[in-house]
């Protein structure tokens, strides 16, 4: 089958590769020139396992292809996937800037029928501002082409990306026309053969569905970090909490790792917007305005330990920094808890060295060239003369570090571990002072 991409982002890109992988021909169209241009010479703009080999065999194959021409875009298929950003606004309810343009784009150019698949996470009712605003570009144009607006909310996550569209969980579609599901059954088979896979409803329940998958994330990690800073006070371990409550089947073990806060592009502006939308019709989202404001104070625990340890000035004080992405596997710095971690410490006057296996082009491009910020080339060299280890990032290879050489090479043993990646006692024995998170009978 035929498709076109609009929006070449973590979504956009990785469906379309994945979409090209199983023989469809996919034609992505950015608006930006310089990512097209890149894509064309083989330059992925983002880190993501398994994506470069992906989108270079498809693309010398040319079932993957790459423009900025809207019109051609159009041209190509009968299915157009909308897959652009839709970042907070002002008041943090979702910007649909984005997504009305490329609907008014495809209103623009199409001479022919179109399925317009919406993959943006978007508010409930988007499909009818979708609809609305190609209504009145064809009407402008003075033409009645039929076009149905479905929505098929993704679910990947970010660091898996091409493994969970390869392998979707599910497939959610929202449509209020049984004839546009055909050519998306179609499009999905090859994804579809185990079992089915494919969750059929109508568009505004498809909507909110990925907002309730995502609310339901963040609420378990905000919950989890409640019961963290209890644990401190109580003088419990949370981490002994989490396996005891986890061995509940009701409850399970995935998701319920405390930490020093969710960052990421997804659940921060994702459960702000489903705040927004509750306040506008009226209603008082309580545990989720919760999940949010316990995940604010969570990102300021080890900027609080910190100055705990060594007094509210760190003037002349040095930190080494493990981890800079918001979750391991990524280079995405959006939200990340490392931020607010080193615009504190700033604030206080310390200077940071930092190792991030893929993030640290990224945290150059945002941060740009500063004396209080050193990125290094391995994690070894960024303890070298800084007073203590922070990790932010449970990356696979800060799990198990030679303890011995981090003891030797900082001023002062002292961890401050934001995702609880070591044992507090076997630490204390080797003569490190250890803050955790929520680690209240070793602290
Ligand atoms: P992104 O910011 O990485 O990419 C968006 C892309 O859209 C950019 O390349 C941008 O240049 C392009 N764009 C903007 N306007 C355009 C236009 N008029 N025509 C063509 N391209 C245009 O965004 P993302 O992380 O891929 O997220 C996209 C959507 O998917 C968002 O709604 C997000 O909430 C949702 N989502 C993201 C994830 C994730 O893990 N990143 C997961 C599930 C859902």
């Amino acid at each position: 089958m035929k498709v076109t991409v609009f929006g070449i982002g973590y979504v956009g890109l990785v469906q379309a590769a994945v979409l090209a992988e199983v023989g469809h021909e996919v034609l992505c169209i950015d608006v930006d020139a310089k990512k097209v241009e890149n894509l064309k010479n083989g330059q992925i703009p983002i880190f993501e396992p398994g994506l470069t080999p992906l989108v270079q065999r498809n693309y010398e194959a040319g079932r993957l292809l790459f423009s900025t021409n809207a019109a051609e875009g159009v041209a190509h298929a009968t299915v157009q996937f909308i897959a652009v950003g839709t970042p907070p606004d002002e008041d943090g309810s979702a910007d649909l800037k984005y997504v009305t343009a490329v609907a008014r784009t495809i209103a623009e150019y199409m001479t022919e029928p179109k399925v317009v698949i919406d993959k943006s996470t978007v508010p409930v009712g988007t499909a009818d501002k979708v609809r609305a605003v190609m209504t009145e570009k064809l009407k402008e144009r003075g033409v009645d082409i039929e076009f149905n607006v479905v929505s098929n909310p993704e679910f990947l996550k970010e660091g898996a990306a091409v493994a969970d569209c390869m392998r979707p969980e599910r497939i959610v579609i929202g449509t209020d026309n049984p004839d546009a599901i055909d050519p998306i059954r179609e499009l999905y088979e090859p994804f579809n053969r185990n079992h089915d896979r494919m969750i059929l409803m109508d568009i505004r329940s498809a909507e909110l569905t990925k907002y309730a998958a995502n609310c339901m994330l963040a609420t378990k990690i905000s919950f989890m970090n409640e019961m963290s800073n209890l644990a401190e006070m109580l003088g419990a371990d949370i981490e002994k909490v989490r396996q005891g409550i986890g061995s509940d089947s009701r409850i399970g073990y995935h998701f319920i790792y405390p930490g020093c806060g969710y960052g990421g592009s997804c659940f921060p502006k994702d459960v702000q917007a489903l705040i927004r939308t509750a306040e506008h019709i009226g209603y008082q989202p309580k545990l989720l305005q919760a999940v949010e404001q316990v995940n604010y104070q969570q990102k300021y625990k080890l900027p609080a330990f910190i100055q705990r340890h060594f007094g509210d000035d760190l003037k002349g004080r040095t930190f080494a920094l493990w981890g800079l992405s918001f979750k391991p596997n990524t280079d995405d710095m959006r939200e990340a808890s490392s931020r607010v971690l080193m615009e504190q410490l700033w604030a206080a006057g310390a200077k940071i060295k930092a190792y991030d296996p893929e993030a640290m082009n990224e945290t150059q491009r945002i941060y740009g060239q500063r004396d209080d910020l050193e990125l290094m080339g391995t994690k070894e060299s960024a303890l070298q003369n800084a007073d203590a280890l922070i990790i932010c990032t449970e990356w696979q290879n800060f799990r198990a570090p030679d303890f011995d050489a981090i003891k030797k090479t900082l001023k002062e043993p002292v961890i401050f571990d934001g995702r609880n990646l070591y044992d507090p006692e076997r630490l204390e024995k080797r003569g490190f002072t250890y803050y955790g998170i929520g680690r209240g009978a070793s602290i």
